[in-house]
């Protein structure tokens, strides 16, 4: 995608032991300035999960325009950041590990539920698809909006609402990723995935103790699923029992459980 980035009036020195704030006026002439540019590489993408193309895709999102001022000298860094309202940009390398899982390309319909910043559904865009994504702070929502409009994502579009019920009027999708962490999982958004189409969750094991990163693929009426290791992201609202299934009931489906249909 073909965009013109803003460069922020924030600059991060290479100082030995981090980087530290400046405004652009404190920076001595004839010093050498160290901007965020493209390549907008990340530290600690290059392990198993995160496939070339993916990785590639990150390079071109300049996640400093994601986060909060005060911590944008940590964008590069694999880790989670805030972005206010107590809800926070994911940890790259989970950006990168769902995306590259979920097999994302040219084309591809996509729902992601939890847009916060507008990061990964930058990064969805960036691999090619049209990105269909739902926030239910409204703030964030807005910002989101016009955050990724002056960027030029113009394959995203961004709604207010309860992620729980999905996005019906687009779907079926051939990928949804869901960006906070699911009690159970949404039957709404089983029954928008397409037939082949793949949807990752951050499944609530046990209270308390965290999540499993589960990738879901539909094959005509079942499902099958995979687990894909501990994570823990901030929770999805909303919803109760009877919006969402266990993973024992999403594979032994009782006769009162309503499958999607083909
Ligand atoms: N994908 C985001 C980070 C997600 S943080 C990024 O790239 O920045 C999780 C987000 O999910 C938060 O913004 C939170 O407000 C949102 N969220 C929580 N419950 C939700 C629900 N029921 N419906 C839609 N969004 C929800």
């Amino acid at each position: 995608m073909r965009r013109s980035v803003s460069v922020l009036g924030l600059l991060c020195l290479g100082v030995a032991g981090g980087c530290a704030l400046h405004d652009a006026a404190e920076v001595p002439e004839n010093k050498p300035m160290s901007l965020h540019q493209a390549p907008f590489r990340i530290s600690g993408l290059e392990r198993p999960g995160v496939s070339g193309t993916v990785r590639d895709a990150m390079a071109r999102v300049p996640r400093h325009e994601f986060v909060e001022e005060e911590v944008r000298p940590f964008a590069y860094e694999d880790r989670a950041l805030p972005i206010g309202f107590q809800q926070t940009i994911s940890q790259p390398y989970i950006v990168g590990l769902m995306s590259s899982a979920v097999e994302v390309g040219e084309g591809s319909k996509v729902l992601e539920i939890g847009t916060g910043s507008g990061y990964q559904a930058a990064v969805l865009s960036e691999l090619g698809a049209r990105v269909y994504s739902v926030e239910v702070v409204p703030e964030l929502a807005h910002a989101a909006q016009v955050r990724l409009a002056a960027l030029g994502y113009d394959t995203v579009k961004v709604r207010s609402g309860d992620g729980w019920q999905g996005w019906p009027e687009e779907g079926p999708f051939d990928a949804i990723l869901v960006t906070a962490a699911a009690p159970r999982i949404p039957e709404a958004l089983l029954g928008q995935l397409a037939n082949r189409g793949k949807m990752i969750l951050p499944l609530v094991r046990d209270a308390g103790a965290g999540e499993t990163l589960l990738l879901v693929e539909r094959d005509d009426d079942s499902f099958t699923t995979r687990e894909l290791g501990a994570v823990k992201f901030v929770p999805l609202t909303g919803g109760s029992e009877s919006h969402g299934l266990t993973l024992q009931e999403l594979h032994h489906p009782r006769a009162s459980t309503t499958q999607p249909k083909s």
